[in-house]
């Protein structure tokens, strides 16, 4: 070999080197990239996790609450509204009677028949989407459109009735926001939430913005029950099986009512019912304890919302957030690796990655996650990620589902413990009694909102919660039934056991 054959062969050898040195060093970062990645998730999931322990501080915890929101106003983070609703429907009920839903994405209406004897004749419903615009421009805009819309329902759906028939007629108004109850048929709006704000609204009577709508329009009808959502779904759930003692909704947002003693209600004072009980609202999306797993996800999420401090329990639970927590995992991951490739400019953006989306890519069982690989694509511009990413992706959307679901049931279990339903010894001035209570009784807790009846892990791993946390023993007395739609029949149903003809049941003294 020449000198020239020498230094080519010193040279190639030198260059293949090098080569070989990149190669294992771009190996070397890219698993410690991995790991990185890995240790991010494991924090994560770490922070997130709910053992039953955990989730039986949270059971004592929103039973305690609940009393201190009983006991005064401002005494906790739970309202606990009074809805003036005592008596819920039981079957029998008759005739035609309409509904409207306002309070989250889409807006309903109903029109159902009551034929007694817990027979529902029929039952039309429509949805429509709220205009983007309408959720944050002036209350008379957002119930003009509301009004025009149920005429248009009516004259459509009426059977050839004509407007002038509906002469009338009783009307239901479920309005899932916080709603500060006068009567049965009268409240003024609290707060917004879910992406609503229309400022001049807050501290008004709902049902005269409503009333004053519907008479420009021209429709002579009276709204004679003005519910939240859980209460509705508390009443079709109660028309069906009298064992119903709460209700719960897991939407967009989430909220739960129950059954309370009057007697109970200690910051109302002579309340008397004829059934001796009332229908708290406890607007539970507001719930706080210490013992919620709260990740620095949550508290940035919090932050950037637009009710920061507000609504905690609903920001770890519902729908509106559940894929934006997600989008914050994968975001600090691509942000701080390259297993995403370029950090996508659309996942900087807030609720991007929406929760029925998230739904599809946790639920996505095709052995090479095609689906993960296209809503990655599709939705947050991020293309080719192996397969180990994606199966990461799959973990995360289950930590944050798997969270909220059991979350929402430890929400559950606290509600039945207030009441003494959960086999213990319940709740006495404020504290927890410990051991067993007595005879168990039947308990049908009536769930609706599209995560609770849309998303099966969701609705699998709340499910599961519930049964563990009261102990095989119990667990079998509680059953969870869903209600669908409940939260608009409900109203109906209410509007038909409240109609003007009806007597007033509720005093206070
Ligand atoms: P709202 O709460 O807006 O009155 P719904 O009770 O129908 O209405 O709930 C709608 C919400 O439920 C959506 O915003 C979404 O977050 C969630 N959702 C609906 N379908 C699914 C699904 N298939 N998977 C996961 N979440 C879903
Ligand atoms: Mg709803």
């Amino acid at each position: 070999m020449g000198k020239v054959g020498l230094g080519l062969a010193v040279g190639c050898a030198v260059a293949s080197c090098a080569i070989a040195a990149v190669m294992v060093g771009r190996r070397v970062r890219s698993r410690r990239r991995w790991w990185w990645v890995v240790r991010v998730f494991d924090e994560f999931e770490e922070a997130a996790s709910t053992p039953v322990g955990r989730l039986r501080q949270v059971v004592d915890a929103m039973a305690v609450e609940m009393h201190a929101g009983l006991a005064s106003e401002g005494g906790s983070k739970l309202k606990m509204l009074l809805t003036f609703v005592d008596n819920l429907p039981d079957g029998s009920e008759n005739g035609i009677f309409y509904a409207l839903h306002v309070g989250g994405t889409n807006f309903r209406l109903l029109r159902i028949q009551l034929g007694g004897q817990r027979a529902i004749l029929g039952h039309d419903v429509e949805r429509k989407p709220i205009p983007q615009h309408l959720m944050t421009s002036t209350s008379e805009e957002l119930f003009d459109f509301i009004a025009l819309s149920l005429k248009e329902f009516v004259e459509r759906k009426g059977n050839n009735l004509q407007i002038s028939q509906v002469r009338g007629r009783d009307l239901g108004l479920t309005f899932s926001f916080p709603v500060k109850q006068m009567s049965v048929s009268s409240g003024t709006l609290i707060k917004w939430t879910k992406g609503f704000s229309i400022e001049d609204m807050v501290g008004k009577d709902i049902v005269e913005c409503l009333q004053k709508a519907l008479s420009r329009r021209g429709l002579d009808m009276t709204v004679a029950a003005l519910v939240n959502d859980s209460v509705g779904t508390l009443a079709l759930g109660h028309f069906y099986d009298k064992d119903t003692v709460a209700a719960v909704v897991i939407g967009t947002g989430t909220n739960a009512c129950y059954l309370e003693r009057a007697d109970a209600v200690i910051k109302c004072q002579g309340l008397l019912t004829t059934s001796g009980g009332m229908v708290i609202n406890m607007e539970w999306g507001n719930f706080w304890s210490s013992h919620l797993p709260r990740t620095s996800y949550d508290i940035d999420l919090d932050a950037e919302s637009q009710n920061p401090n507000d609504q905690g329990f609903e920001k770890m639970i519902s729908g509106m957030y559940l894929g934006d927590i997600v989008r914050r995992v994968i975001l600090r991951m691509s942000l701080e690796s390259d297993i995403f490739g370029p950090v996508s400019s659309k996942l900087l953006a807030r609720f991007v990655l929406s929760t029925p989306s998230m739904a599809a890519m946790h639920e996505d069982d095709s052995p090479n996650l095609s689906e993960v690989a296209k809503i990655l694509e599709e939705t947050l511009d991020i293309h080719d990620v192996p397969l180990k990413v994606r199966k990461l992706v799959v973990k995360i959307c289950d930590v944050v589902t798997r969270r909220a679901a059991r979350l929402a049931a430890a929400g559950i279990v606290g509600i039945l413990k207030k009441i003494g339903r959960d086999g213990t010894g319940g709740i006495t001035s404020g504290r927890i009694k410990s051991g067993k209570s007595g005879k168990m009784r039947r308990t049908v807790v009536a769930v609706d909102g599209g995560l609770y009846t849309s998303y099966t892990m969701f609705r699998e791993y709340l499910n599961a919660a519930v049964a563990e946390i009261l102990g095989e023993e119990i667990a079998p007395y509680v059953i969870l039934k869903v209600m669908e739609d409940g939260s608009g029949i409900g109203a109906a149903m209410l509007a038909a056991s409240n109609s003007a003809q009806s007597v007033d049941t509720v005093q206070v003294l």
